[in-house]
């Protein structure tokens, strides 16, 4: 199975934001980090360097989406609790496959229903 490319850009509620693959070397606690975001550029950076870049991926631009969600709708949430929603989510996400794809066709025919 060919590799499926990753998302390039998501809406945050009334922001898009772009998600870019590049080399960096931010560290938190010690240890080089697989992905940030730049809250004032729209910007969610993959670091492609990661050695866990590939198993990290879902998690981690869950979690700078997260990150934009909490700024942009004000929510405040701690790092751990970032931490944890994308985990939660991701782990929702990969054992429910079913209910994602469901969305995007309810969403389809929602719209054509107007
Ligand atoms: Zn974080």
């Amino acid at each position: 199975m060919k590799k499926p490319t990753p998302p390039t850009r998501v809406l945050i509620g009334p922001v898009e934001y772009q998600i870019e693959f590049d080399s960096y070397s931010t560290f938190r606690h010690g240890e080089i980090m697989a992905s940030v975001t730049n809250i004032a550029r729209h910007k969610i950076r993959i670091n492609k360097d990661h050695p866990d870049v590939e198993i990290e991926l879902v998690d981690s631009i869950l979690h700078e989406a997260i990150h934009a969600m909490d700024q942009i709708y004000k929510i405040n949430l701690k790092e751990e609790q970032v931490v944890t929603l994308a985990n939660a989510l991701t782990h929702f996400i990969e054992y429910n496959p079913h209910v994602p794809y469901w969305i995007e066709r309810h969403s389809s025919w929602l719209e054509k229903q107007k």
